[in-house]
């Protein structure tokens, strides 16, 4: 299963094509390709833009001017896709004649199979109005539906992209991304021993101030050590607790002077 997932050097995200069919309104435009570029996608194709190019599309992308730059303003749907080999079609909405549709996740792994057979992808993208008409979601060979609440199921269209777009880039990191992410730490893990004093030390305390009572703990000591087993201590949050355990048995001690 590994060995599937093993798709980095051949799911090249920067040619996975995202065209947008008709776009109205110029600052999704920008939009689309700000999440582009924060996802590393970078080939931009836009059939008969309404307004385009616009200054809102230029505010829009911020970081992303260059997305803007490259992309390909084209007439029809049939020029974005002439050399693609993939193409996926985007919808908000159940059609009338089904067709295979996965959601993005799924998809994006279909989307790097066939890039690692060596296709160049295409992911479509339709009016914000009205979508793509059925025509043009019959120019693809699979649909994505992102799988959104049914009472809206319409969402955002650079919103969209970036989903689609982030899907892509999990997958394309899966290989340098371990099983089980470890962030850098600026303390090291405590130690099982320290861990003991530790327990040993807050058992002392409860039974001094009068929380825990030795002749009936219950569970107790049995909940406190879940609950910190479960969040990871490192050393010097284990210091900070036990330094709070010192200060609590030094003002009971004061305290009953
Ligand atoms: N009212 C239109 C919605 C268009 S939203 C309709 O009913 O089709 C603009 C574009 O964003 C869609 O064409 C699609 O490309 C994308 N999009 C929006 N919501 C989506 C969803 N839930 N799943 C997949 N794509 C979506």
């Amino acid at each position: 299963m590994r060995a599937a997932l093993n798709l980095a050097p051949v799911m090249n995200l920067q040619s996975t094509r995202i065209v947008l069919v008709n776009t109205t309104h110029p600052g999704n435009i920008g939009g689309v390709a700000r999440a582009m570029k924060n996802m590393g996608l970078g080939e931009l194709y836009l059939v008969a833009p309404h307004r385009y190019p616009d200054e809102q599309a230029v505010w829009r992308a911020a970081g992303a001017g260059d997305i803007l730059e490259r992309a390909v303003v084209v007439e029809s749907l049939d020029q974005a896709l002439a050399n693609c080999q993939f193409v996926v079609g985007t919808s908000a909405r159940g059609r009338r004649i089904p067709w295979p549709t996965l959601d993005p996740r799924r998809c994006a792994k279909q989307i790097a199979a066939a890039a690692q057979r060596g296709a160049r992808v295409a992911v479509v993208f339709g009016r914000e109005d009205r979508g793509l008409t059925n025509d043009e979601l019959q120019a693809c060979n699979l649909h994505l539906h992102i799988p959104s609440h049914p009472d809206y199921t319409s969402l955002n269209l650079a919103m969209a992209v970036q989903i689609v777009s982030y899907e892509l880039r999990m997958l394309a990191l899966a290989d340098e991304l371990p099983d089980n992410p470890q962030q850098e730490w600026d303390a090291e893990l405590c130690s099982a021993e320290n861990l003991e004093r530790f327990y040993e030390h807050l058992e002392q305390t409860l039974v001094e101030i009068g929380f825990l009572d030795p002749a009936a703990p219950r569970q107790l000591m049995t909940r406190l050590r879940r609950l910190y087993g479960r969040v990871q201590l490192d050393e010097m949050e284990l210091k900070i607790l036990r330094g709070i355990l010192t200060e609590t048995k030094n003002t009971i001690e004061k305290s009953s002077y």
